[in-house]
């Protein structure tokens, strides 16, 4: 990843330590793979930015043909920002506020909801919109005409639903969205009062959608998808159908585990549509929303060790990578692959390789074998691009890092500052 003369130590002596690096042409790459998985021709991608949300990778995704997937006006604004037109920002949201749904209408962002309470609401903000706009501008051309179709959703009260087929899958507990035990979607029993929202509120379902969880063994894309269109056929005008993203990735690299062969599954998923399309009678647009797998690859985190000490048995190397900087492994006993660098001789020892905050919960890698480390040395976390700076926070009033990126001409440019403490204090007021 790192090109000639551009090393760990001198990125961490320009931009401090710790610092995201991303790899441009490796963000490019899964991209484009993601572009090719599946060769139907109503087929496109959207790209889930909570993974990493940095507008220059937006803008790259945005180049290379893909659309977004957002979860928060916050990310819609950024989507927004980075260029993608309203209609190729597709907003799916869990227990929006209602201010977060009349954003999506004003802007003219798709929306998907997931619950027969949220749809109820929508359903009742576009009655409003409508309302207003007969009121306000009775004769100049609505927000409708100004729509684009290349999507599906023709106008407002055009919406999506996510259902929980009951199928659900993920590397951890937390990251199991469709099952029985989970917030997300409307379950197959409602689909009669789906139907009568619906009709109630004058909406016309466009598509259908579902996100089964992340990071798990393939197969169970099929399998999820295949339930997917059973809801599918209940609905008789949809446009598209949205399988969501999960895909995995090795994060087991360094012990030779090799990326997952996802042609076959692409293939597959291309066999179903054009069979189900024939059945439908129509078209259908296949979409897909990955967001780690775009993402996580193409970014390492570099940190520093700050001290070493030995506990009973137990090596322990602190570092400056807390988990307001890193959450995966706190949060989900995540594994990532640790390079050191300078690349250490010596025997490989067992160590727990922690952060610098408050909790014993904080820790990169537990009994990991790393070469002996001392005081100085950088640590690489590998495949930290997606839900890494995402998900940092400023915990102990710790500065969340800068971000950088190795451009494929081999430059380094920054794309995000480090927090500063007067930015961190800003909006705290009365003093
Ligand atoms: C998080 C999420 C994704 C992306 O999941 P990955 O596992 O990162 O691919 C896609 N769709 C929805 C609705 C999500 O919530």
């Amino acid at each position: 990843m790192f090109p000639n003369k551009i090393t760990p130590q001198s990125l961490i002596e320009t931009y401090g330590s710790p610092l995201y690096v991303y790899d441009e042409r490796t963000f490019r790459e899964k991209c484009r793979a993601m572009k090719a998985f599946c060769p139907y021709p109503h087929y496109q991608v959207n790209y889930a930015i909570k993974a990493n949300s940095n507008l220059t990778l937006l803008k790259i995704a945005r180049e290379e043909g893909l659309r977004t997937d957002v979860s928060s006006a916050g990310e819609a604004i950024a989507a927004l920002t980075a260029g993608f037109p309203p209609e190729d920002i597709f907003f799916i949201v869990n227990n929006a506020a209602p201010d977060e749904l009349r954003f999506a209408i004003e802007k003219g962002l798709p929306v998907s909801v997931d619950s027969l309470s949220q749809l109820e609401t929508y359903g009742q903000l576009c009655a409003d919109t409508r309302e207003e706009e007969r009121l306000q501008r009775p004769t100049s051309p609505s927000r409708e005409c100004n729509r684009s179709s290349s999507r599906g959703f023709k106008g407002i009260g055009d919406i999506c639903v996510r259902f929980n087929t009951g199928i659900g899958a993920g590397h951890h507990r937390k990251v199991v969205t469709g099952g029985d035990d989970t917030k997300f979607g409307v379950l197959p029993g409602d689909i009669p009062k789906v139907k009568e929202l619906l009709n109630k509120y004058n909406l016309r379902l466009a598509g259908i959608n579902h996100h089964i969880g992340s990071q798990y063994a393939q197969e169970m894309y099929l399998i999820g998808a295949k339930a997917l269109i059973e809801i599918a056929r209940s609905f008789d005008d949809l446009d598209f159908l949205d399988f969501g993203g999960g895909f995995y990735i090795p994060y087991h690299k360094m012990d030779g585990e090799k990326p997952f062969d996802l042609k076959p599954v692409g293939e597959e998923l291309a066999r179903m549509m054009h069979d189900f399309s024939i059945e439908y009678g129509k078209p259908l647009t296949c979409m897909v929303e990955p967001g780690r797998y775009i993402a996580a690859e193409c970014g390492v985190l570099l940190g520093t060790v700050t001290s070493v000490k030995q506990i009973g048995a137990a090596h322990y190397a602190g570092s400056d990578l807390g988990f307001s900087t890193f959450a995966r492994p706190t949060l989900y006993d995540a594994y990532h692959d640790i390079k050191v660098y300078p690349e250490a001789a010596g025997k490989a020892q067992v160590t727990h390789l922690v952060g610098n905050q408050c909790e014993t919960g904080d820790y990169i890698a537990k009994n990991r074998p790393l070469p002996p480390l001392a005081e100085g040395d950088i640590i690489a976390v590998q495949d930290a691009g997606a839900y890494g700076y995402s998900m940092a926070s400023q915990y102990n009033m710790r500065p969340r890092p800068a971000e950088a990126l190795i451009c494929e001409n081999g430059t380094v440019k920054l794309i995000r500052r480090r927090d500063t403490c007067e930015g961190m204090l800003a909006n705290m007021q009365g003093l």
